[in-house]
């Protein structure tokens, strides 16, 4: 980090750091977070302050609180807590929509065929463009601490996906990780899951991941930090591949 950047990081951290009462009550409501150190809290608390200044908050038929933009925010870093801000540098809006909301999308067939689909979603990431939330899906994630299910760290998953112009399932790895393994054991897990969907089998994963290897590592990003001890018992192979990527061991193998 070159001085300036780093002066003006220190400067953001010592004037608008989040309100120790607002971070204190957000993070206590978090389960996923408790697992956390207080050294890897306190880290969390400034990059969700830095977060939180480069980024626009836009609520779409909802008035956007404190305590909401901090809730987003911690999510939102915790897979990038040991990976850096930077990887979420590239786009600047955050739009909430009070509940989950419809898109239209065409659909293209085998043969080619248009086929306009209206979808209702809980979130959205857009490439270059922002990420899209339903604030009733992030609270009903927070209530209900549902295991696999977390629709921020869904679409931050897929924004660190398209970091080279590709939504493919396969971030830019690190130095270390080998392509081949990442490939083999994701593709394994994939095609699994995939042939359990077909076969209408009882799946240890939401079925959705079977719909793309894009989805299938946003879904799977979710049970990494959500559901880490499912994870590792049913896909440990993908397991340890998301652990090198983020750098972090949410459940260790008794
Ligand atoms: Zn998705």
């Amino acid at each position: 980090m070159n001085f300036v950047k780093r002066f003006k990081t220190r400067y953001i951290l010592h004037r608008h750091a989040i309100k120790p009462n607002v971070w204190h009550a957000v993070i206590e409501r978090l389960e996923l977070l408790h697992r956390l150190s207080a050294v890897e809290k306190a880290h969390l608390r400034s990059l969700s302050t830095l977060l939180l200044h480069e980024k626009r908050f836009i609520g779409v038929g909802i008035i956007i609180t404190d305590d909401m933009r901090v809730t987003v925010a911690a999510q939102a870093c915790l897979p990038i807590l040991y990976l850096g801000l930077d990887l979420l540098s590239a786009w600047t809006d955050i739009v909430i929509y009070p509940t989950a909301f419809f898109v239209n999308r065409d659909q293209v067939d085998e043969y080619g065929i248009v086929h306009p689909q209206e979808r209702l979603l809980s979130g959205e990431a857009w490439s270059r463009g922002p990420v899209i939330l339903s604030w009733s899906d992030i609270e009903q994630d927070i209530r209900k601490c549902h295991q696999g299910h977390n629709v921020i760290i869904h679409e931050i998953a897929h924004k660190l996906d398209m970091l080279d112009g590709s939504s493919n399932g396969m971030p830019p790895l690190h130095f270390k990780m080998p392509i081949p393994e990442w490939t083999a054991a994701l593709s394994e897990a994939y095609r699994t899951l995939q042939q359990h969907v077909q076969h209408y089998e009882r799946t240890c994963g939401n079925p959705y991941a079977a719909s793309s290897p894009a989805e299938f590592f946003a879904v799977f990003s979710e049970y990494f930090f959500t559901a880490p001890d499912v994870q590792s018992r049913h896909f440990p192979l993908v397991y340890k591949q998301l652990a090198q990527y983020y750098r972090q061991v949410p459940y260790v193998c008794q």
